[in-house]
Order: C-alpha cells, then structure tokens, then sequence
C-alpha cells in the first residue's frame, strides 16, 4: 500500500516508521517549490495518523470517516492557515485563531492538527507568535507547515521542526506516472513534465488544464518577443501594467520568465542537448537561438534582476515602473 504521493517515496517511507514506532514529531516543515506536493504530503501524514481503519500501521484506507473528511479538507480536527492568495500575507490573526483551536481536546482523532500552507507568507508577528507554540507545545497536537524554503522562516522556526525537504522529480520518471495516471501520449506527458520542472502536482493540474498550458507557453513567448524587441515596444509591454490590479498577472509573468531565462542559461552554458530539462520545450527552437547569441554571464545577470523584481513586487512597488525597469535592463541579443 502506498500513500500515492508522487516521487517523494523516502519521506513517506520516513513518515510511515514515525507512525507506526509511535514517534511522531510535534511539528514537521515540508519544503520545495509550490506543486511539488508539500500539501499532499502532508494531508497524507494526517489521514494516516486520524484513519480509524488502517491496513497496517503507518497507512490509511481512505473509506472511513476520518479519510473521508480529511479527503475533503473538513475535519473537525484539521485546522488549516493561510495567506488570502499566494503572494499576500499570513496575519497573526489567523495564527491566532489556529492556536485557540489547537488548546482544544481533540474530538475525533487522536490529535488536533494545524497545517499552516506557505508559511514564508506569515510576516515577522504571525512567525513570532506560533513559536510560542512550537516552544511550548500543546498535547495532543500536531504542527505541519510548508514553505518553499526553510531559510524563508524565522530559524527558531525551522530548527523546532523536522524538516522534510522535497526535490522535484526526474522528468522521465514524472512522464511515465503522467502517462499512466492520465492516458497521455508519451510525447505530451514528458512536455508537462519539461513545464512543471520535475513538480508532480503543478505537473497534475496542467494535465487537467490544457488551456492554461497554452497560457503559459505564451506568457513565455512575449518573453522572448521583448528580448528581440526595441525600446518603444518594452515601454509598451510595461504600460499594460500601469493598473495596480495587474500585480498577480506581473508577479505570474516575472515567475515564468525565470523559468524562461533558466532555460537560457542552461542552453548557453552546455549547448542543445535533447536531455537538458529545460521548460519550454515548445520554444527550444527560438531559446536555442538566442542562447547562442548571449552567454551565461548575460542570462545569469538577467535572472538575478527578474528575482530582485519579484521581490521589489512583494514590496508594493510601483508595477509599471518595475516592468518598464526590468524590460529596459533586458540584454539586447
Ligand atoms: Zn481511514
């Protein structure tokens, strides 16, 4: 029996011989990149800790009461704490309100759990006031968080959790679990793969959503167009950000122009190898042309700008200015 999370067998092998040796931890910090299945992983933990029916030790069999509620996020005992959106900021109101929750006996499962999503998001209050939770911990809980990366989170933070780290998947082996799992063609599955860089769940909810590969592809696309373009059609692109509602769209933008620029950098350092897992297999043609006309100092210098842009975004700043900034500092190839 497996817990059917993808590519992170050794975390659930790990998980699985907490549960059954009575070991588990009070708190575990789930990173990687979003879609990696952090989230999954973690609810998995929670069905096998709540199933009141396991097969074995460490397992949950998914048609009890409590695999049936936690499949629907609706348990009595599962708290769940969150930024508004991706992007914005996790208050310690919602800290706050877990917490309370938390102090609670437990109603239908053994523990009480608090999975905090994203928890890079929660600002300096909101991570100071569940390290009160963490150093003095309730019985009978458990404290799950995600995060992208755990030097994100205060290191009071990360050092009182057990920190299972999340690596993508090998995109050949993603491919093959794409085809089975959705009957695509091995073609089309290993493009996803290529796409989500090796991140099961984002590669999952591509597959379910062709338009949004579309989407992205083009987004990827006017990338390439602006480093081909001259100063007035930069300027241009950036107007299209000039209302203060466009921030997601620029913040989206700027995520898949680093994957675009990546990309860049990985073909100008080791030349068009068909292996090389680049993103955007659909834009190899074009990306391989203009890899050859930079380099990788040219690419490597471009990527740390759309970083610092990300973060500057984070920061309320101006969003035309930025774009019109970011596009005007664009190498010209
Ligand atoms: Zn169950």
């Amino acid at each position: 029996m497996s817990w059917n999370v993808w590519g992170h067998e050794w975390a659930e092998a790990l998980l699985k011989k907490h549960i059954a040796g009575g070991l588990t931890r009070h708190a575990y910090l789930f990173t990687g990149a979003p879609g990696i299945g952090r989230r999954t992983l973690a609810l998995a933990f929670v069905k096998a800790l709540y199933c009141q029916n396991p097969p074995e030790p460490g397992e949950f069999c998914g048609s009890c009461r409590n695999c049936k509620q936690l499949e629907k996020l609706q348990h009595t005992d599962l708290f769940i704490g969150q930024a508004a959106a991706p992007g914005e900021t996790l208050k310690i109101d919602t800290v706050r309100e877990i917490q309370h929750n938390l102090n609670m006996q437990p109603y239908a499962a053994p523990w009480r759990t608090a999975l905090f999503l994203r928890f890079e998001e929660a600002n300096l209050n909101a991570q100071n006031a569940l390290l009160k939770t963490l150093e003095e911990p309730t019985p009978l809980s458990k404290l799950l968080l995600t995060a992208s990366n755990e030097n994100a989170l205060l290191p009071t933070i990360s050092s009182r959790c057990e920190v299972i780290r999340l690596r993508p998947m090998a995109l050949p082996e993603l491919a093959k679990k794409l085809e089975a799992a959705r009957m695509m063609l091995p073609d089309d599955a290993l493009r996803l793969a290529h796409l989500s860089a090796g991140r099961a769940g984002y590669a999952l909810s591509l597959a379910d959503n062709p338009d949004e590969v579309d989407r992205i592809v083009s987004i990827a696309s006017d990338g390439i167009e602006m480093l081909n373009a001259d100063t007035l059609q930069r300027f241009a692109y950036a107007a299209a950000f000039k209302d203060v509602k466009k921030r997601p769209v620029l913040r989206e933008t700027l995520r898949i122009w680093q994957s675009l620029f990546r990309d860049l950098l990985l073909l100008s350092a080791s030349g068009d190898e068909v292996e090389l897992p680049i993103s955007f297999t659909d834009l190899r043609d074009s990306l391989t042309q203009l890899a050859g006309k930079g380099s990788p100092e040219i690419f490597r210098k471009s990527l740390s700008e759309i970083n610092r842009m990300i973060m500057y975004l984070n920061a309320n700043a101006n969003l035309q200015l930025l774009a019109e900034n970011l596009l005007l500092n664009f190498p010209n190839l």
